[in-house]
């Protein structure tokens, strides 16, 4: 069975907390004070008995005897006598020389009952006579004939005490019961308040309000709550802007090219249907911008697979000098009929492990880019070397460079330059972000350098496989 039960607010949990937690503490205040007080107090005076007993029993034979015994009967209110076989007061001598020196009938014949009961020499027993007391009896043997010794101790009256305490207590738990509920409101107060802003806020910026700010408290825990939040406000934002901006892009690149072929469409279909040269002049105007927008798309549905599919994608030995020369061959037609040239320089047989497709995809845009970017001469080198821990790849263009403030940016997804280049192969801002993702992936160190005026130098570090 599934019971739903709701989640109680800060305030509530911390006055049932708070409340709970002070009605334990009295809780074992009054176990302790009332009703164990009797008990503790019972417990104390028979041990003082037996312990007094025995004391008198150990000096029995000293000559002091009888200065012990008043000492110990009227500084502890106890009755200490020694009786003989009849019952009459051998000790205290004060008592023993009045005429009244027998112990009550009854009182001694209780004591030789309890005595004759036990084994042992010695009983206590609780005697409720005119007011509760604890008897002390011990058969003893003083100066060679048998002998009782009798103490006895009453108890004080607790019952007055522990009304007194209790009401003491009542008035105690009234207050600490008071005292408890405006803490916890206070506190619950102090921390629900800011995280109910918060919520509020949170709920603005889920619908893209992102002029709200979240206010920590002095508690370091909201407080982090709130960093993270704003942080979390500042990436979305971000986030917002480039998806904006891409949305700008890929609208402005793909009105290029539909313009541009409903124009040569149309040119065909109402002028030149019969120029069998202008019309395949038009024709592969049209090609060519179909394929720019085939490129486009391409773009947008590598990012969204180089997000989703970099956590298990298959690693093996590649030669990497092979993956550089089959991506170089496609361009080649650029070398062509665009007058590209490619400067090449890459050592055959290299090896490392990765994913050969995602490496294609890297190298690809690497050399797509510099193509797009590099300057009038059109000269593009490529380089893959080995180094003593690393086989290099790089691709230098000579274009106008990449200044230092905007280094960071460009493997940002969405990222494009403001200028809108007029090359081959059209962008859409997310090469270099597909780039980044897949490298990192791979955990090869890769990186840009960049002379503003003179070009850029994109380079991949793959690692070397060591036997
Ligand atoms: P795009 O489709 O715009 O080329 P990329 O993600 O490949 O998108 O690159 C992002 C931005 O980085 C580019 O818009 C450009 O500003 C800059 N960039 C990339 N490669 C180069 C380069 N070789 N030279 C100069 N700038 C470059």
């Amino acid at each position: 069975m599934k019971f739903n039960i709701k989640p109680l607010s800060i305030k509530t949990k911390l006055t049932l907390f708070f409340a709970i937690f002070s009605l334990a503490i009295l809780g074992i205040m009054w176990i302790s004070q009332v009703l164990l007080l009797e008990t503790t107090y019972n417990n104390k005076k028979k041990n003082d008995l037996i312990f007094l007993g025995e004391e008198i029993t150990a000096n029995l034979d000293s000559s002091d005897l009888n200065i012990l015994i008043n000492q110990k009967s009227f500084g502890n209110n106890n009755n200490i006598y020694l009786l003989n076989q009849n019952g009459m007061v051998l000790l205290p001598i004060e008592i023993a020389s009045t005429s009244n020196n027998f112990l009550r009938s009854n009182l001694f014949n209780a004591m030789i009952t309890n005595l004759n009961n036990v084994d042992d020499d010695v009983v206590i027993y609780k005697l409720k006579d005119e007011s509760t007391s604890y008897v002390y009896c011990a058969k003893l043997i003083y100066n060679e004939e048998t002998v009782y010794l009798y103490i006895n101790s009453p108890l004080e009256p607790v019952k007055q005490t522990i009304a007194l305490l209790s009401y003491q207590l009542l008035i105690i738990t009234a207050i600490v019961i008071l005292l408890s509920m405006v803490l916890a409101i206070i506190f619950s107060n102090n921390i629900s308040k800011p995280v109910v802003q918060m919520s509020k806020a949170a709920k603005k910026l889920a619908k893209r309000d992102f002029n709200v700010v979240f206010v920590g408290s002095s508690y370091k825990e909201i407080n982090e709550l709130a960093e993270t939040l704003n942080y979390t406000k500042s990436e979305l934002m971000k986030s917002d802007d480039m998806q904006k901006q891409l949305i700008a892009n890929v609208s402005h690149d793909l009105k290029t090219p539909l313009t541009m072929i409903k124009a040569y469409a149309e040119m065909i279909r109402d002028l030149n249907g019969d120029d069998k040269v202008k019309r395949k002049k038009n024709t592969n105007i049209i090609i060519d911008e179909t394929d720019r927008l085939a490129a486009l798309v391409n773009d947008i549905l590598n990012i969204s697979k180089a997000g989703t599919g970099l956590d298990n994608f298959e690693k093996k030995e590649e030669n990497i000098s092979e993956i550089v020369m089959g991506i170089i061959e496609k361009f080649g037609v650029l070398e062509e009929y665009k007058s590209y040239k490619f400067i090449i320089d890459v050592d055959t047989d290299l090896f490392s492990i990765c994913n050969k497709e995602k490496m294609e995809q890297v190298i690809y845009n690497l050399i797509a880019n510099a193509v797009n970017y590099t300057g009038d001469d059109k000269k593009i080198t490529i380089s893959l070397k080995e180094f003593k821990d690393y086989i290099r790849f790089v691709v230098i263009d000579t274009g106008k460079g990449i200044p230092k403030e905007l280094l960071e940016n460009i493997w940002d997804r969405y990222y494009r330059s403001v200028e809108t280049h007029k090359r081959p192969i059209k962008g859409s801002g997310l090469g270099l972000s597909i780039v980044k993702s897949i490298l990192n992936a791979h955990g090869f160190n890769f990186g840009v350098d960049s002379i503003v005026g003179s070009g850029s130098s994109f380079y991949i570090d793959f690692p070397k496989i060591i036997d």
